[in-house]
């Protein structure tokens, strides 16, 4: 029962996701939102991303989220101002380089993989995912608990952290609320993920992905301005750390080579929080941007069957021909498409079901035509199609006839529907207009000799 998130698999969209994920997991980390103190009660939240990841992507996404939280913990611990007890987790002033790294970004990193993994099987695997995902979650944070406070012991036997730590701290209230906390979390997100607004929302962002194949990325634009950004963030850190070991000074303070390298540990924590963030803002606009092609795209497609509305049909195809008459090549064809007694079958079934055969042929002629030209609905039970590449008349009769055998199975109760087709081809400087007359003139040619068929034309 493999879910799928079109959204979450697509390579481009993946890569913004896990970005934000990172992004979050370092806000949480370098401020108070992981880590909140409220006595009696103390509750943390910076593993939460992790989890997130695992749920909305996979094990290896996971495991980077886990890295991430396990690098910034290394980080945070490097400072001279922490207490004795997270000193093991830097190598920088922990004594044991390698062993603190196992702790620090390897017992994390390895939390993310055990997460992704477990979340994979309840989503690939069980017959009811959110009771599993919820499960997980409620145990997540014990597995972390577990992963740590085991490598503590294993790497740094001498502190005297146990496994039974875990146990210790699990029956905690603070443990509680965050943990029922963070299973409410996971199962909102599983209920979101089916929610009518982020299916359309996928759907919308499947559009703007086939509407920007022709377009060129902005990618490096955005690159270079992340570049910028980061110079300019760095050149106020150093200003920062200047300025307050100044102020200082000036008031008595003797600033120890310590202080000043904890003043640029915390400055650089606040230099990359305020980058994640920035780079949360770009994605937001990146993806508003989007969705807002998407619905200015929708507005001039027909609604009901996806295809160009008549006045969009009309300027496409005029710049179609512009085109041709650039390169001075005049090749395709113009096919006007008109449905047999289609009246009978609103008067036999009611509107609805006309619509429904309306709808349905128009996505049998943009499965077989789109790939090759231009599709318009120019109004009632009539469509037309402009070519503009060239193709043998041979392989545009196959795909004629393909589309006469799926209308033939379009399901009850208007089944058996069939068409009418005039087909121009086109040979000489024209318009969208002289071309839409003539082929009219073939269709209409089309109906008179019995319908359900096509006639060519020159
Ligand atoms: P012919 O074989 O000569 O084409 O016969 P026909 O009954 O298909 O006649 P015609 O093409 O002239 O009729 C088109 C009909 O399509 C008229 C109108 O009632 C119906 N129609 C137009 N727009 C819509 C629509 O959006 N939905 C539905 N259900 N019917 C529509
Ligand atoms: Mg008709």
């Amino acid at each position: 029962m493999a879910e799928k998130y079109h959204f979450f698999s697509d390579p481009d969209a993946k890569r913004y996701i896990l970005g934000c994920l990172i992004a979050i997991e370092i806000l949480v980390s370098v401020s108070y939102i992981g880590y909140i103190h409220i006595e009696p009660i103390s509750i943390t939240l910076a593993y939460i991303p992790i989890l997130i990841t695992g749920i909305l992507m996979g094990p290896l996404e996971s495991t980077i989220v886990g890295a991430v939280f396990g690098g910034l913990s290394l980080w945070k611990a490097s400072a001279s101002y922490v207490m004795a007890g997270d000193r093991i987790f830097s190598p920088f002033v922990s004594g044991s380089p390698f062993k603190s790294l196992l702790l620090s970004i390897g017992a994390r990193a390895l939390f993310g993989l055990a997460v992704g993994i477990l979340y994979d099987l309840a989503k690939r695997r069980s017959r009811r995912p959110d009771l599993w995902v919820g499960v997980i979650s409620f145990f997540g944070k014990a597995i972390h608990s577990l992963l740590v406070y085991g490598g503590m012991a294993l790497l740094f036997p001498a502190m005297g952290f146990g496994i039974a730590d875990t146990l210790h701290s699990f029956f905690t209230l603070s443990n509680l609320i965050t943990i029922t906390g963070t299973t409410l979390i996971a199962l909102l997100i599983r209920r979101g993920l089916r929610s009518r607004p982020f299916q359309l929302f996928e759907q919308r962002m499947q559009m703007s992905k086939s509407l920007r194949a022709s377009q060129p990325s902005p990618s490096r634009t955005m690159l270079a301005s992340i570049l910028i950004e980061f110079l300019l963030t760095c050149a106020v850190t150093v200003y920062f750390v200047g300025r307050t070991r100044y102020m200082l000074e000036q008031d008595g303070v003797v600033v120890s080579s310590d202080i000043l390298s904890d003043l640029f540990l915390l400055q650089s924590q606040f230099l990359l929080g305020i980058l994640a963030l920035m780079f949360l803002l770009v994605v937001f606009q990146v993806f508003l941007r989007r969705y807002a092609v998407c619905t200015e795209y929708e507005t001039r497609l027909d609604a009901l069957t996806g295809v160009w509305n008549r006045k969009n049909f009309f300027q496409k195809g005029g710049q179609a021909l512009s085109a041709m008459a650039r390169q001075n090549a005049w090749h395709g064809y113009f096919i006007m498409i008109d449905i047999d007694w289609f009246k009978q079958i609103n008067d036999m079934f009611g509107h609805p079901e006309g619509d429904r055969v309306l709808h349905d042929l128009a996505k049998c002629l943009r499965s077989i035509f789109a790939p090759i030209g231009l599709i318009g609905r120019l109004g009632g039970d009539e469509f037309s199609i402009l070519i503009d590449r060239p193709i043998e008349r041979a392989q545009l009769e196959s795909r004629l006839h393909t589309f006469a055998a799926q209308l033939d199975q379009l399901g009850a109760p208007a089944s058996g529907v069939s068409c009418s087709i005039g087909v121009l081809a086109i040979t000489h400087p024209t318009s969208v207009e002289a071309l839409y007359q003539q082929a009219d003139q073939l269709l209409y040619q089309a109906k008179q000799q019995g319908r359900s068929r096509f006639i060519f034309g020159e």
